[in-house]
């Protein structure tokens, strides 16, 4: 629970409007009955009800008029917004100038640094360090005490000596010290700092409405990522993504100068060089004519010497369409990177994803988004002018961030949709999600359900049409099983999704990056386990693409684009498969992955049955006959590279049947 606590703590701040204020030692949040140390003997595994109870409170908590009151501005900085360079340093000079009703003797006015990767926390006592910061008020007879809080990126200001009146000011410089203050690491559009007022000094504090805004651009070229489809049939003309990125995973960077192809196959026709025009900002796309069948890979150098190969590519005759998705995923709209717009344009220009869905949070990130109907309407928007039917397909989405039951992502098939806020009593458990949902064109999906940030509680049984599958990897890590490569952190024995298949759940199996560093579908760039899902389909729209996930004609991975072609008895991962008792069925397996393999796990009925080495060859077909199946009995197959990302094919569920199975 230490660690869990240690995650949310940053978040917190986020997410708490109402929190202790910075006078003496440890204070309450004033006005909130904060069931504080309650800890409940019974119930969902990992349940954070006092958080809940804290944010609950918030929502009721009485703000007087003066709070959240005055304006804030960045003083100094020519251009509007300030642009910087990821991860460089800066010297912030902000002015507050008090509202109509000042600030009382006692009150206090708060600054929070944005709290995730890698500013510096603002602090008073270390000049030389990044992220210093001095305070001084222009108003005669104020004196003001100056604190870093817990969590240490938010700055507590107490104003003493007598109250602050309407129009006085206080300048805050972050980044006074030779080391100024270091900025977020990733690139992003809309990152801004808040502040807050505690203008009655109850210890009740509001955030003002208006927030300064900093734009972050790319750092140099570190990165360069080719993507070509995983299947191709002879004859077809194919796009070949090739992105320039930061050593990050920033895309935007105005990059010029020729990417080299090397050794083109012969099987295949496309350009020797693409010339990137800093117009382009680092992001390409190039016809590629499919000639011949094989399995191809392209490898290419920019004048940096960057190199890169794509993932495989498999070419035949009737080869079905495989469309790459990331489901799940958040920008700044609650706690991720950027701005919806910049995420749905990385998605398809740089991850070149088929299918994308950003799901902010419900009520965690600021401002909340099941209270700010204006962004809600805005991501809708977002989703529905990026969506090109038969090319690129979008989803609407948000995540109910239950911190009692696991959280879930809501997907809305249709383009429309409401957030059904986890925190309103309506919708506070999953049955009573999934009954207001019912109906209707959307999919529900449990994630880091063994555990993270909180488990899942599968003691309610996935609704079988809303929720026919599960997320069983991310950026978190796998909650495949704790036999996993990267489980999940703060794993909870006997919540894995296997577990959950050993209850008799059907579900089939995706990845998703839940990423919330403004990179959908490139997780895994620069962390060691991120996720996609695989969906079998050839219809490219939102109706395929639902229709296709209802059936569960899908796969997971942490990230790389393996492309998996599984069969038990003929049929397809995800699949019931009628076999009279005892009978023995073939699984048929063939990997084309980016990295070379390791092995092969296949799993039957809560267990590894059989491991099938690969001898680091990164093309691999094998056969295997699994005997003695009984009805009631599962079986899925688990792909691992050497660098121990995975694959993870939908289970197949063996039902009892007097009907000999189709021939393979
Ligand atoms: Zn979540
Ligand atoms: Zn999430």
């Amino acid at each position: 629970m230490r660690s869990i606590a240690r995650i949310l703590t940053p978040l917190l701040l986020l997410a708490l409007a109402a929190v202790p204020g910075c006078g003496e030692g440890e204070q309450d949040a004033a006005g909130a009955p904060v069931a504080r140390g309650v800890s409940r003997p019974s119930g969902p595994p990992g349940a954070l009800w006092d958080l809940v109870a804290e944010l609950r409170a918030d929502l009721v908590a009485e703000r007087s008029p003066s709070d959240g009151g005055g304006r804030v501005w960045l003083e100094g900085e020519g251009e509007t917004p300030l642009t910087l360079e990821a991860g460089s340093s800066h010297r912030f000079a902000f002015v507050y100038e008090a509202g109509p009703l000042g600030i009382a003797e006692g009150g206090a006015l708060f600054m929070s640094v944005p709290p995730f990767w890698g500013w510096s926390p603002a602090q008073t006592v270390a000049p030389a360090s990044p992220g210093y910061t001095e305070v001084s008020a222009e108003a005669e007879g104020v004196r003001l005490e100056v604190r870093t809080l817990d969590p240490p990126q938010l700055l507590g200001i107490r104003i003493g000596g007598r109250a602050l009146a309407p129009g006085e000011r206080i300048r805050i410089t972050y980044g006074a010290g030779p080391a100024g203050a270091v900025v977020d690491r990733y690139a992003e559009r809309g990152e801004h700092f808040r502040f807050a007022v505690d203008g009655d000094g109850d210890g009740v504090r509001g955030w003002m409405k208006e927030a300064p805004v900093v734009d972050l651009t790319a750092g140099p070229p570190g990165l360069l990522v080719l993507t070509l489809p995983s299947t191709a049939r002879p004859g077809d003309t194919v796009d070949l993504v090739a992105a320039v990125l930061d050593a990050s995973g920033s895309t935007g960077r105005a990059v010029a100068g020729p990417i080299e192809i090397r050794d083109a196959p012969a099987g295949l026709h496309l350009p020797g060089r693409i010339d990137l025009a800093p117009a382009d900002r680092g992001r390409a796309r190039v016809p590629v004519e499919v000639a011949e069948p094989g399995i191809y890979r392209i490898q290419a150098e920019t004048v940096d010497g960057l190199r890169a190969e794509s993932n495989p590519m498999v070419v035949f005759e009737d080869a079905p369409r495989l469309l790459w998705a990331d489901l799940h995923g958040h920008s700044n709209y609650s706690d991720g990177t950027g701005l919806p717009e910049d995420y749905f344009r990385y998605a398809r220009d740089v991850a070149a994803l088929d299918v994308i869905a950003l799901t902010d949070h419900d009520h965690w990130g600021m401002p909340f988004l099941d209270r700010s109907p204006e962004r809600w309407a805005e991501i809708r928007d977002w989703a529905n002018r990026f969506y090109e039917p038969g090319r690129f397909v979008t989803v609407l989405g948000y995540e109910w961030t239950n911190w009692i039951y696991g959280h879930r992502h809501v997907l809305y098939f249709d383009g429309e949709g409401q957030v059904l806020s986890s925190i309103d009593p309506e919708y506070e458990t999953p049955t009573q999600l999934w009954d207001a949902l019912r109906g209707r064109p959307v999919l529900t999906f449990a994630h880091h359900s063994a555990g993270g940030p909180i488990p899942t509680d599968w003691s309610f049984a996935p609704d079988p049409v809303l929720e026919p599958l599960t997320e069983v990897v991310s950026v978190h890590g796998s909650s495949e099983a704790a036999d996993s490569p990267h489980p999940i952190y703060n794993a909870y024995p006997g919540n894995f999704v296997r577990d959950a298949l050993d209850r008799g759940y059907r579900l089939g199996f995706v990845g998703s990056g839940d990423t919330h560093d403004g990179h959908p579908g490139l997780g895994h760039l620069v962390a060691p386990s991120g996720g996609l899902a695989a969906i079998w389909t050839e219809d490219r729209t939102r109706e395929g693409v639902l229709a296709a996930l209802r059936a569960r004609r899908v796969y997971a991975t942490a990230g790389p684009r393996i492309l998996l072609f599984a069969r038990l008895a003929g049929q397809e991962g995800g699949s019931e498969v009628p076999l009279p008792a005892g009978r023995s069925a073939e699984l048929d397996v063939r990997v084309s992955a980016p990295e070379p393999l390791e092995r092969i796990d296949v799993i039957r009925s809560g267990k590894v049955v059989h491991r099938i080495p690969c001898e680091r060859e990164r093309d691999v077909a094998v056969k295997w006959a699994a005997d003695d199946l009984e009805p009631g009995e599962y079986l899925y197959i688990r792909v691992v590279q050497a660098d121990r990302r995975a694959a993870w094919s939908s289970p197949w569920w063996i039902t009892g049947s007097e009907t000999p199975p189709p021939a393979p």
